[in-house]
């Protein structure tokens, strides 16, 4: 080989590769700042996992695609060596990494590397079958995902050349002792007549060498130009991956008077955003449950990162400027560039306020994504800036925010009334009982809304009967925030958590029961962000503990409609891993078939309340709860199995919509539980 030609290729694209990932990078530098350098262990762990081990990848969903690159991950890891050794051989002829040759590491990795050589020729005739005859609804057929494959595939066919002409013209190569690839591409070659003699042999010897290298060294400069890019930033992507609680917003900081209150223009996102947007591999896996996609609503969570990577690059030159100087600290000078702007607009413009008051948080697409992109934190930023900065928010909005801001609940219904759902019952106020073991915080549905307030009132029987030591706020309960904050008006919402907090600190709440996963979620993952933590646990945990305590022998054979099926709530169980409590009470029950929806735990559909989307109007594309009643009913269950308030109002307006109410019932496992008893 020649090692002139061998020097000028690797440095004329090694020099453009810096290029162009410079040019990718620098940008990041006039986004926002975001730590994530913290507990560098769990974040080598979670690469461990999640990048080498490509769990994400190997989860029941969909697996065939899943395996396919698990195969090319791991072939290209291995293989990526034998290219440089490859390259270094340009230069002299018996070149090997330190280590390798015909010791026993080096033939073992020969050896390792003809396999997974097969590995990656085989992942890339999967995936191009499966994307071309057998295309999952969640991926897009894009010539650009065709070209790559196959460019992969062409790599590994010329590196097989270069192996196999190798060892016809050094007959007693050390490697051929394991190189079974390169071996049987040898027998096959010279059963065609090639010998080491043969001219053609080392023509295809420097075909297989330079073109392998051309091939690699091409793809590798491709890359920051297309959506393959998540092959350098996966891994730094994953070990700066998001460690705050599942369930957990980002925390706006109002203190610090240069904050930015959510995101309107690109550079308002922090640099991790920047990163991930590079990172998408636009496989789809976020929008194979979305609620709101499948619905036809104007959002995919894909697409939203899609087209903000898009306007990223489009705003690359003026960015990369905008970097220099603030690399040079000159932050007013940064600032007048990015002013310089003047094509489209992130918000409302490249995102439509559509899409971003269509999502219902519900989780899937981060849960899903194995690139441990932050879709809701990057969705709700923008809310924040349209509720904050522009107060441009669908007007039925309107009166939920006056509601929360005058009253402490969305539906502005006079909190002097807050606590009549109890009156009779017996309950007491911490005033009333100051040694209270549980504060059962009963949420604005439980106490306002007719069908949930019967809940609370199950509630309240099953722990009066269990003998559990609770009191109940009543009039001085006060909304948890939890909607405010996931519709973008944070600085309500940490007006409310603040004002809660000083009130659970006054009457000395050390444990909290609710029925309401959204106020859960948030008193159990959010209200630490503010320093203070509680025992919080969901009314069906709590019944779970008392059957195991067996202060509940099982109650009569329950009468309900027929069948039961268990709509798992995104809020308690993708947020809160819940999914296998609720059903043990259903089981519990005598006389309960519990079946199960297709879309189920964590791969469960949304009821369509979530992120606020319960006081807002659904105009586009079919109705969520529709959606979502219709798959449980055609399980063949007759009652529905709720332990959510939002879900069971969703549920029961879409059966009511149907006219199904004589057919088909829904219910809390609270009052399925109870009626049992009272049975
Ligand atoms: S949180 Fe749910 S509704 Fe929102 S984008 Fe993700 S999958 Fe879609
Ligand atoms: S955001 Fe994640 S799940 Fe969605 S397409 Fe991109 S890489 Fe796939």
């Amino acid at each position: 080989m020649n090692p002139a030609a061998m020097g000028l290729l690797l440095f004329v694209s090694l020099t453009l590769f810096t290029f162009s990932v410079t040019r990718r990078f620098l940008p990041l530098f006039v986004m926002q700042p975001d730590n994530r350098l913290d507990n560098k262990r769990e974040r080598a762990i979670s690469v461990l996992k999640l990048f080498f081990g490509q769990l994400r990848f190997l989860r029941p969903f969909e697996r065939v695609h899943g395996i396919a690159h698990v195969m090319i991950f791991w072939g290209a890891v291995v293989v990526t060596l034998s290219t440089v050794q490859m390259a270094g051989r340009g230069f002299s002829a018996d070149f090997h990494l330190p280590g390798f040759g015909d010791s026993r590491v080096g033939l073992t990795y020969v050896f390792l590397k003809d396999l997974f050589t097969l590995s990656i020729m085989a992942g890339c005739t999967m995936a191009f079958v499966n994307r071309v005859f057998f295309r999952p609804a969640r991926m897009i057929l894009s010539a650009e995902a065709l070209v790559i494959l196959n460019w992969i595939f062409w790599m590994m066919v010329m590196d097989l050349l270069y192996e196999s002409t190798l060892f016809i013209l050094v007959p007693d190569h050390p490697e051929a002792h394991a190189a079974f690839l390169g071996v049987f591409g040898k027998n096959i070659l010279m059963g065609m007549g090639l010998t080491a003699d043969s001219p053609i042999t080392s023509q295809m010897h420097a075909v297989g060498c330079w073109g392998h290298l051309i091939l690699g060294l091409s793809f590798l400069n491709y890359l920051p130009y297309c959506k393959q890019f998540h092959e350098v930033t996966s891994l730094p992507s994953i070990f700066m991956r998001s460690l705050k609680k599942k369930g957990a917003l980002t925390l706006q900081d109002r203190e610090n008077e240069d904050a930015i209150f959510g995101v309107g223009k690109i550079e308002d996102f922090s640099w991790k955003r920047g990163l991930d947007m590079y990172s998408c591999a636009e496989c789809g896996r976020c929008r194979a449950n979305c609620p709101a996609h499948l619905t036809d609503k104007p959002l995919s969570p894909m697409a939203v990162i899609m087209d903000e990577r898009e306007h990223l690059k489009k705003k690359t030159n003026l960015m990369c400027r905008a970097a220099l100087h603030q690399v040079k600290k000159e932050p007013e000078k940064a600032r007048a560039v990015l002013e310089e702007w003047s094509g489209e607009e992130l918000v409302g413009g490249v995102i439509s306020d559509e899409t971003i008051w269509a999502c219902t948080t519900c989780g899937h697409c981060v849960a899903n994504c194995p690139l441990m992109i932050e879709h809701v934190d990057n969705i709700i930023d923008m809310r924040r800036h349209l509720v904050q900065v522009e107060s441009r928010f669908p007007g039925e909005l309107k009166q939920c925010f006056k509601g929360f801001e005058n009253l402490s609940n969305p539906w502005s219904l006079a909190s002097n009334t807050r606590g009549d759902w109890f009156k009779g019952l017996g309950v007491q106020t911490p005033e009333e009982n100051p040694d209270f073991e549980y504060l059962f915080y009963v949420g604005c549905a439980g106490s306002f809304d007719d069908r949930y307030k019967k809940v609370s009132r199950a509630l309240v029987g099953l722990m009066q009967k269990a003998g559990v030591n609770f009191a109940c706020l009543g009039n001085d309960e006060m909304c948890c925030g939890e909607t405010a904050r996931r519709l973008g008006n944070e600085y309500l919402a940490q007006h409310m958590i603040n004002f809660n907090l000083e009130m659970f600190d006054s009457i000395g709440v050390k444990k909290i029961v609710t029925a309401c996963p959204h106020c859960f979620n948030t008193f159990k993952n959010e209200y630490p962000q503010f320093g203070k933590t509680f025992q919080v646990i969901h009314h069906t945990e709590l019944i779970r503990q008392l059957t195991r305590k067996r202060v509940f022998a099982a109650g009569k054979k329950f009468s309900g409609k027929g069948p039961v099926v268990y709509h798992d709530s995104c809020y308690l169980g993708r947020y809160n891993d819940l999914y296998d409590i609720p059903r043990d009470i259903a089981r519990f029950i005598p006389g309960v078939k519990l079946l199960e929806a297709e879309r189920r735990e964590r791969t469960s559909f949304c009821c369509g309340a979530g992120g606020g989307r319960m006081w807002m109007e659904e105009k586009i594309g079919k109705r969520i709860n529709t959606e979502r009643f219709e798959q449980l009913f055609a399980t063949g269950a007759r009652t529905i199995a709720t332990a959510c308030p939002y879900c069971m109002i969703m549920l029961d307006d879409a059966m009511k919509e149907k006219g199904m109410e004589e057919e088909v019932e829904i219910m809390d496992l609270a009052q399925m539980m109870l009626r049992s008893f009272e049975d």
